[in-house]
């Protein structure tokens, strides 16, 4: 018996939302992913649109803090399985030869407490799901595309956390949050130069207001993301305002 087969055995795997026992080894049951509801919406943030995988709820958050919080790698893995089915949409409505996937970024503060950074590791795996997911497709196309991953942003100074804060109050305490890694652009310049389609990511957007500065960083230095690609989005795209 392999060793993996045997952890099974001590430890099945379960539902990270309900707790469930469940066969494979996925991040929900299937009564509660079926709660989730996917996101068809392209909400435009400073004139990009907003791709993402599903509604902000009970479940997705339990998947989201768990992937992120307690660096569950089947949770993170499981947002980036959905995230590539986004993905594809960007690719198939906004066709280009490559993509630059860029993280938006945590506080330094929030990555020395987790130990790990949330975003980046999110978007190797989505890399790795594109991959696994698309090389078919591609190969049957012959439209052959890259997807590639820099982390061209870096927190410029400290933020507040975000939680309890309203849109404005978002919207001021993330204003000039971020900053480009020049040195990353100049090494990079030649492949910039290609027009690469940049698509900021990140696991949860709420009011826009993270997103939008990862925008104007990028624009600030003349380069112009093609879309945004999140997980989930909840907040003022959303009716029922689930946001928190
Ligand atoms: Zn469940």
């Amino acid at each position: 018996m392999i060793l993996s087969e045997l952890l099974k055995l001590l430890y099945p795997p379960s539902c990270v939302s309900c707790g469930r026992s469940i066969l494979d080894e996925s991040a929900l049951c299937t009564p509660c992913e079926n709660t989730l509801i996917d996101f068809r919406e392209r909400p435009l943030i400073a004139n990009r649109a907003l791709y993402s995988s599903f509604n902000y709820g009970e479940v997705a958050s339990d998947v989201i803090l768990a992937a992120k919080e307690s660096h569950d790698r089947t949770c993170a893995k499981y947002l980036a399985e959905r995230m590539a089915i986004s993905f594809a949409q960007i690719a198939n409505e906004l066709p280009r030869r490559s993509y630059l996937l860029v993280p938006i970024p945590s506080s330094r503060a929030a990555d020395r407490r987790r130990g790990f950074a949330h975003t980046k590791i999110l978007t190797s795996l989505l890399i790795k799901a594109i991959e696994s997911r698309l090389v078919r497709e591609r190969q049957e196309s012959h439209e052959a595309w890259e997807v590639r991953t820099l982390d061209l942003l870096m927190p410029a100074r400290r933020v507040s956390d975000q939680t309890l804060l309203t849109a404005p109050e978002r919207a001021r305490n993330m204003s000039g949050a971020f900053s480009l890694r020049t040195d990353l652009i100049r090494r990079h310049e030649q492949s910039l130069k290609l027009g690469p389609g940049i698509i900021l990511v990140d696991d949860l957007v709420t009011t826009g207001s993270t997103m939008n500065e990862g925008m104007r960083a990028f624009r600030s230095a003349s380069l112009d993301p093609v879309a945004m690609l999140s997980a989930c989005v909840a907040g003022r795209f959303l009716a029922n305002k689930i946001g928190r």
